[in-house]
């Protein structure tokens, strides 16, 4: 039989004289000695298996100081308490607190059987940890590869309430869903899909999303690390536009940089001959030039965008990150929101809590998406008014959010998704929308994903629209305020 070391930690002299005699005569190595710091470091020496602490080393009511014995160095032995028979609230305490059995004192009785059931209560305890451990590792590097994935992936507990959600689910569906029910937040349903509520383990299906496209998803069972299990569902764009995607890019880069060149030179020559350089110039005719001057800057700056969003696109812009506070963002873009929107006879109107937490971002950037964003609000809201709100959202490292919300016209739901591609603007009969390339959201996508953050549509058609802009929060600011 193996030969098991143990040791007591207490200061009661019967206890360790009727242990020394019970344990000799098992042939088993005994080590006792009070139980503090010293007594811990040489239960350590000792190279014991098993640790008895005696429960009057804690002032009363106090169970085992597990914590305090595995942090000194007793990290694998499983420790049982030695308790007298009418401490019943101790031994519940110390098994609550970890310990794996209890030895009753005064010890008349052998205590060796009892001490031999709990290394091994204690071997399965560590084998449990042990599995615990490798699951909640695995659990994390799961997570961390849906967060890369490109198409949408969350995870609900068997009741179908969410629990993940990767940033690709976000942008289709939007944040802050957790603890929803999946049926009713992703497929617009009141109860669960038949599919998944009859299967007990993987399923697949194809679902048309919020956006428009056509996914393919599979789902498998996994347990969590507290043994719970819970359902992963990870889908697979089955719309074919990725290729459609690389042409645009290639038609943008080759058609904008060849614009260029002509209209520097329709622009040159348009100075000579305004200059008088050459011959002399009717009134009739400077004003035909003016026109043209401020046609080619006007197609210059289509053009300049166009390069900008092809840059974003690609992914071949830099960002300059800084410290910034919201106010410091809205003050770049609300005076041209507000001309706008005075134009058209709405009204915008902007709602900043004060103590919002300060984020990290390139703000001619992100000044450019909210110009964007509501932009588009007042171009698409013909009476009504526009809402600019910011918050804060305590979710991953705390979130801020601005959310523009409009009374306009709205997106079909079958255009929702797609109206972030290159190039993509809702086709409506009754509406006459005089500019747009189809650009503003693909790029400003791109420039809020290169934060870290989320950007994701609401909308009902014929009623209004709702666009939330996600960003992290700037993290050392966060904890220090
Ligand atoms: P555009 O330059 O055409 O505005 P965007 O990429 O900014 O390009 O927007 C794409 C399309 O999305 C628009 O053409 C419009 O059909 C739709 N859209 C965007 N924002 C709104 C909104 N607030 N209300 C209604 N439709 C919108």
């Amino acid at each position: 039989m193996k030969v098991y070391k143990v040791a007591y930690l207490g200061s009661d002299n019967e206890v360790v004289l009727a242990l020394e005699a019970a344990l000799s005569k098992a042939g088993m190595p005994f080590v006792s000695a009070i139980g503090d710091q010293a007594g811990v470091k040489k239960a350590l020496e000792f190279d014991a298996d098993i640790v008895l602490w005696d429960l009057d080393n804690n002032p009363q009511g106090k169970p085992v100081p597990l914590e305090q014995i595995r942090k000194a160095g007793l990290v694998r032995q499983p420790v049982a308490v030695v308790v007298s028979k009418d401490n019943t609230e101790g031994i519940i305490q110390s098994l609550a607190a970890g310990a794996v059995d209890f030895v009753y004192k005064p010890v008349k009785d052998d205590p060796f059987p009892r001490i031999i059931a709990a290394l091994n209560a204690g071997q399965k305890q560590r084998r449990i940890d042990w599995y615990k451990g490798v699951i909640e590792d695995t659990n994390k590097q799961l997570h961390g590869i849906l967060s890369t994935l490109k198409d949408p992936a969350y995870v609900v507990t068997p009741e179908y309430q969410i629990l993940y959600m990767n940033r690709a689910a976000e942008e289709i569906f939007g944040e802050g869903l957790r603890g929803g029910a999946c049926f009713h937040l992703f497929y617009d349903r009141t109860d669960p899909c038949e599919i998944c509520a009859k299967s007990k383990g993987s399923v697949r299906w194809r679902a048309v999303l919020k956006n428009g496209k056509s996914y393919r998803f599979i789902s498998a069972l996994i347990r969590n690390e507290r043994g719970e299990v819970e359902k992963i569902a990870v889908g697979t764009d089955v719309t074919p536009d990725e290729e459609v995607r690389k042409i645009h890019k290639t038609f943008i880069s080759n058609v904008s940089h060849d614009l260029r060149t002509p209209l520097a030179a329709i622009d040159q020559y348009v100075n000579i001959m305004m200059d008088g350089l050459a011959g002399e110039l009717t009134d009739e005719q400077k004003q035909y030039l003016g026109v043209i001057k401020r046609s080619s800057f006007r197609l210059g700056n289509i053009v300049e965008n166009l390069i900008d969003a092809n840059n974003v696109l690609s992914g071949h812009f830099k960002l300059k990150m800084q410290v910034l506070t919201i106010e410091e963002i809205f003050s770049i873009v609300m005076d041209r929101l507000h001309s706008q929107a005075d134009d058209k006879g709405i009204t915008v109107q902007v709602q900043i809590p004060d103590d919002l937490p300060r984020i990290y971002a390139d703000k001619a950037r992100i000044a450019q998406v909210l110009a964007n964003i509501a932009g588009n609000s007042i171009k698409f809201t013909e009476q009504g008014m526009i809402q600019i709100r910011a918050g804060f959202m305590p979710r991953d490292e705390g979130r801020l959010i601005i959310s523009v919300e409009d009374t306009g016209i709205g997106i079909p739901k079958e255009d929702l998704g797609k109206i972030f591609e290159l190039f993509y603007r809702v086709e409506n009969d009754n509406v006459y929308v005089e500019e747009g390339a189809g650009l503003g959201l693909a790029v400003s996508r791109e420039i809020v994903r290169a934060h870290g953050g989320t950007l994701w549509a609401e909308s009902l058609e014929g009623t209004g629209s709702a666009f939330h802009i996600a960003l992290p929060v700037h993290k050392e600011l966060q904890s220090t305020e």
